[in-house]
């Protein structure tokens, strides 16, 4: 029952958070303030009423459109609010039994409630940096630098709450807390550095092959961003379903007759692999240790 409902609010707070995550979208690439003015029609500047405003429900309302000018909204706004929402809810869901028992002792769950939490604040950036790929080609230095530090902070702080646990059983809380924080900072910062250094290679050699650029460097504090929140193995299978979603995409691309009446232009069409990277991200994120070890077994290790 408590779990029912703790999904339900994370799912209803992922929504007002994928709302606001739209006012962002919209205004960042304008360089516009997400806090003045309020929810106005991008074409006729028409303030929202409150009703105009909920996330989903409006959209399905209004059908898409501005009750003034019936400007065609975009799928984005229920797109991002619905992923958020449906991220958010399944994290509360797919969390650790014990959090749902009210006996157990707060510090032993202290670790995965604050793993939870980052859980949260990854999903809601990935979805950010997929839409402003997407839509702008741009993955902001203000969001993958961050994310990478809180990502690296959350797992400091993780290792920190663990060692702290009653479940330790250690005398000496600081060299507890360094003997847990030492291997999660060691490891998460090489997984970052590595992952970091692949994308630099690969886009240099891409470099030296076809003499133009391949991938921005905003994809290369992506994948820095992902190693620091993942880890190096969940990282590289991220990195892997964006590479055969970019591939996928990239033929549906050479497929359509629009783009190939264009003559030399379809090789020349830009996608926002950052999007693809992301959508990788969170898979890898959700089913990614599953993924590796049903590989493993495939081939017999
Ligand atoms: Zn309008």
């Amino acid at each position: 029952m408590i779990r029912t409902l703790v999904t339900v609010f994370a799912g209803l707070l992922g929504l007002a958070f994928g709302s606001f995550l739209n006012v962002c979208l919209s205004r960042w690439p304008e360089d516009e303030s997400v806090v003045q003015p309020r929810s106005h029609c991008r074409d006729c500047t028409h303030t929202l009423a409150w009703w105009e405003n909920i996330p989903l429900l409006s959209w399905v309302v209004l059908r898409g459109r501005c009750r003034e000018c019936k400007a065609w909204i975009g799928l984005r706004y229920p797109v991002v609010e619905l992923a958020v929402g449906v991220l958010w809810a399944y994290t509360a869901w797919n969390s650790t039994p014990e959090l749902w028992d009210r006996h157990s002792p707060t510090m032993v769950l202290a670790p995965d409630m604050l793993a939870i939490i980052g859980t949260m604040i990854f999903y809601w950036m990935l979805v950010a940096l997929a839409a402003l790929d997407a839509e702008n080609l741009w993955l902001p230095n203000m969001l993958t630098l961050p994310g990478m530090v809180i990502g690296l902070l959350f797992a400091i702080a993780k290792a920190t709450l663990i060692a702290l646990s009653p479940d330790h059983g250690t005398v000496n809380p600081i060299a507890a807390i360094w003997y847990e924080v030492k291997p999660v900072l060691f490891w998460t910062i090489v997984a970052i550095f590595l992952s970091a250094g692949l994308l630099l290679l690969i886009r240099w050699l891409y470099w030296i092959i076809r003499h133009r650029e391949g991938m921005g460097l905003g994809d290369v504090k992506l994948m820095a961003m992902l190693a620091a929140w993942l880890g190096l193995p969940a990282t590289l299978l991220a990195f892997f379903i964006g590479s055969m979603l970019g591939a996928i995409a990239g033929l549906v691309v050479i497929a359509l007759p629009a783009a190939r009446d264009e003559g030399e232009g379809w090789a020349h069409t830009k996608l926002p692999f950052g999007t693809f990277l992301c959508i990788g991200g969170i898979v890898s994120s959700l089913w990614g240790q599953s993924i590796i070890t049903a590989y493993l077994h495939a081939i017999g290790l």
